[in-house]
């Protein structure tokens, strides 16, 4: 494996002319050479791009300029966040080679920091998917194991961290998307809470539950990255009207006095030894002089089933733009209801079709009080058991995933099982709170763990505290 490096010591290097940008951009780029072809965690690699924005930074740097708090770090995207004049395909047919005309607000904020983009990232199609697999353009494998899947939806972003070819990067998280695969590669992942980062630019799934986060190799490169992409953004009507959080310097604080919820009725499925690594975890915060406290949550194993009705329904309406006649592939056909109908059918693959079918018929007439309204009524008893639980608790510890990383194939025959691997992280988009996985451990095969730290709203701050803690013991 590469000796992967964090953003923070990028950052330092590179501002204070110890090391270039050029030189870690030529780094990841020689990994990415070494391993792509077996990885595919990209869908493009803006390898000359990159190379000029770091000689940017280096005479920047050497001309006095200020570069910001990331000079040099460089960053990959998930293929579903627009960057201007660089083919952003959510990983469909129907978008293939669509090349936004703006820069999504992270993507800019990320370049006001000094970031250095290195491509853009394999996802399933739209985001819709727990392993990669649903891609259009193919699969990404995991690279601590290539027989083995990277997590999903945010696949190719998980895969790019772990195999050395960025310093950090970037996925969407709707129903688990960045922590579950962040877990089965072995790195911190966050979900922010919602409205926290701005979705300007995020070409939207559940626009109520979409948030964008960080993959890092360390919980200090997620703080500094989520101080610089977090905070208001006016072009996102959803944005809360507050800053970024201070999160890097909450880090050393310790979880003295802490109170850890532990739930007793968590729903059942997850393998023994990601189980053992969960009570590791729950001890080490003891040790460190924090309470465990039982909490319950009721409604929790409800969630992946409001989740199947609420993600889809938006998406159906979401998607519904994708008609051939403004971005990306057109089938021409003898009339416009008739190219409507099979540039959808060319151009989505068959999970996105599922999808669209189902939030379309929660939402039709007849159905909409049955299916799409007690969703919302479920949606609503998990943000009342989350409010009940965290009057006890700080944050909540469960497994990221129910297991570690699995094979190719294993579920792909089976939409409920692949379902299956989102019931710890679901129930965080519903209630709209913040949650992140960090790795703790080793389970089977020797593969990584991941402990899911769970926050109320706006409860970035202790989340990290917590996070940092469980890494230091880790
Ligand atoms: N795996 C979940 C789904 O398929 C979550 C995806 C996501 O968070 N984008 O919908």
């Amino acid at each position: 494996m590469v000796e992967l490096r964090t953003a923070v010591d990028v950052a330092r290097a590179v501002a204070s002319g110890e090391l270039s940008a050029a030189a870690v951009v030529e780094e990841n780029l020689a990994a990415i050479d070494a391993r792509e072809g077996e990885v595919h965690a990209f869908n493009v690699v803006t390898a000359e791009r990159a190379r000029e924005r770091a000689a940017q930074i280096d005479a920047d740097i050497k001309a006095g300029r200020n570069v910001g708090r990331l000079a040099g770090v460089t960053v990959a995207l998930k293929d579903n966040m627009c960057t201007r004049g660089v083919e952003t395909t959510c990983s469909s047919r129907i978008l293939a080679g669509w090349k936004p005309p703006y820069d999504g607000t992270v993507v800019r904020r990320l370049a006001d920091a000094g970031a250095v983009m290195v491509g853009k990232t394999n996802l399933d199609e739209f985001a819709m998917g727990s392993s990669t697999e649903n891609s259009a353009f193919g699969p990404t494998r995991n690279p601590l194991d290539t027989s083995r899947v990277p997590g999903g939806s945010s696949g190719g972003s998980a895969a790019a961290v772990a195999a050395g070819f960025a310093t950090v990067s970037f996925g969407s998280d709707t129903g688990g998307s960045i922590r579950q695969p962040a877990a089965l590669c072995g790195l911190v992942g966050v979900k922010p809470t919602y409205g926290m980062v701005s979705r300007q630019g995020l070409i939207a799934f559940g626009s109520s539950l979409d948030q964008i986060g960080p993959f890092t190799s360390t919980v200090a490169d997620a703080a500094l990255l989520m101080e610089v992409i977090a905070g208001h953004d006016p072009l996102d009507s959803t944005s809360l009207p507050q800053p970024a959080p201070e999160l890097m310097s909450v880090l050393s604080h310790g979880v003295e006095g802490m109170r850890i919820g532990r739930i007793t009725d968590m729903p059942e499925g997850s393998s023994p030894d990601v189980l053992e690594r969960l009570d590791a975890a729950f001890d080490v915060l003891r040790n460190a002089g924090a309470t465990v406290v039982d909490v319950q949550m009721p409604s929790m194993s409800y969630g992946l089933t409001a989740y199947y009705l609420v993600a889809p329904a938006e998406a159906s309406s979401n998607l519904a733009r994708f008609d051939g006649v403004r971005y990306g592939l057109r089938v021409d056909a003898k009339d416009l209801n008739a190219m409507y109908g099979d540039t959808r059918a060319a151009g989505f693959g068959d999970e996105v079709k599922r999808r669209i079918m189902l939030g379309t018929y929660a939402l039709s007439a007849g159905y909409y009080d049955a299916y799409y309204g007690k969703a919302l009524k479920v949606r609503r008893l998990i943000a009342d058991d989350f409010a009940k639980a965290y009057e006890s608790c700080d944050v909540i510890l469960t497994p990221t995933s129910p297991t570690v990383a699995f094979k190719f194939g294993d579920k792909t025959n089976n939409p409920l099982a692949m379902y299956l691997c989102d019931v710890f992280t679901i129930p965080t988009n519903l209630a709209g709170h913040a949650a992140m996985s960090v790795p703790f451990g080793t389970g089977e095969a020797g593969l990584p763990v991941g402990v899911q730290v769970l926050a109320p709203a706006l409860g970035e701050a202790p989340m990290f505290r917590v996070a940092a803690e469980l890494e230091r013991a880790a």
